[in-house]
């Protein structure tokens, strides 16, 4: 090909006829870490926090979570590291509560949860605005369904700035976004104007279009990662997003399987955030595609 003896620069991953594709990393463990060349990817799109925390005092303890995301954040240097807001409950249990409050996948789940226990919220909120003056943070709710969670949080998220502020802790409020991985917000992308980016979870939009649980093995073979309707639903609701300027990505799983990303290209899908282990084969697939998701023909 033309590019032959160009040495590609790994963070700008292009396809077959040269569209810029970006490539961050999925975090739930700083061990994760280990081995990755931050030169390499664009930054780390989604940081579970939930597996940062093994017990209710961890979620209370605001010095240990700045501790660990300021430490995040001086890895990534200069790379956006989006941090995620604990998505508990559904599969991941809540430390502190009582099981009936969280173990349905339809109930309290994520921001909702948050929202319901706002004193976790709000350790959480801290921990985070004094870690963003080391890096480029971002800020991402889980679970999102209602517009009203969106500035709920933002509100809380104001209202702790304003009280660092009177006891003079430095801190920065941080581009605030959601993950879009209940159907109603797909289709309703548009009415979500006020949050600063969109990364679409499809695994959880896959359980929820299927109506099929992740963790049931009953219905295995119903529930995929990559459900056909998620392609169907992807492009719809980024037709309807289209007037809004949001950054949107991808950091489900679909993300870091190669068969997966002709289709997610063709959806104008630009941004994925993935696995570490999967980097590799992911840039190789990206370049054997063209940016309409068709594949390159060799001339
Ligand atoms: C998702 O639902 O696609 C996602 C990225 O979040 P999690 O797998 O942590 O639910
Ligand atoms: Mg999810």
């Amino acid at each position: 090909s033309a590019d032959e003896g160009e040495r590609p620069c790994p963070t700008a991953v292009r396809t077959a006829d040269g569209a810029k594709i970006s490539l961050s990393i999925n975090v739930n463990d700083l061990s994760d870490l280990i081995g990755v060349d931050h030169a390499g990817i664009a930054g780390i799109g989604l940081l579970r926090t939930e597996f940062l925390m093994s017990s209710a005092a961890d979620i209370a303890n605001e010095d240990r979570q700045y501790g660990i995301y300021r430490q995040v954040l001086e890895w990534a240097g200069q790379k956006p590291v989006t941090i995620r807001l604990l998505d508990l409950g559904g599969d991941k249990p809540v430390p502190s509560a009582d099981k009936g409050d969280w173990t349905s996948f339809l109930g309290l789940r994520g921001i909702r949860l948050l929202l319901a226990r706002p004193e976790i919220l709000r350790i959480q909120a801290r921990a985070l605005l004094r870690s963003a003056i080391h890096g480029k943070l971002k800020v991402m709710l889980p679970m999102v369904t209602l517009p009203s969670e969106l500035e709920r949080t933002v509100t809380i998220f104001r209202e702790e700035s304003t009280l660092l502020e009177r006891c003079r802790v430095n801190h920065r409020i941080p581009p605030i976004g959601i993950m879009v991985e209940v159907p109603a917000t797909a289709l309703m992308l548009d009415t979500f104007g006020a949050a600063d980016f969109f990364s679409f979870g499809t695994n959880d939009l896959a359980q929820y279009l299927t109506a099929a649980a992740r963790d049931n093995a009953a219905v295995a073979d119903i529930y995929t990662h990559a459900a056909p309707a998620i392609f169907r639903l992807l492009a719809h609701s980024l037709q309807i997003a289209a007037n809004l300027e949001t950054p949107v990505s991808v950091c489900g799983d679909m993300a870091g399987d190669p068969e997966c990303i002709p289709g997610l290209l063709g959806c104008g899908l630009r941004h994925f955030s993935l696995a570490p282990v999967q980097l590799v084969a992911v840039r190789s697939q990206i370049a054997q595609f063209n940016a309409d998701g068709t594949m390159a023909v060799d001339k």
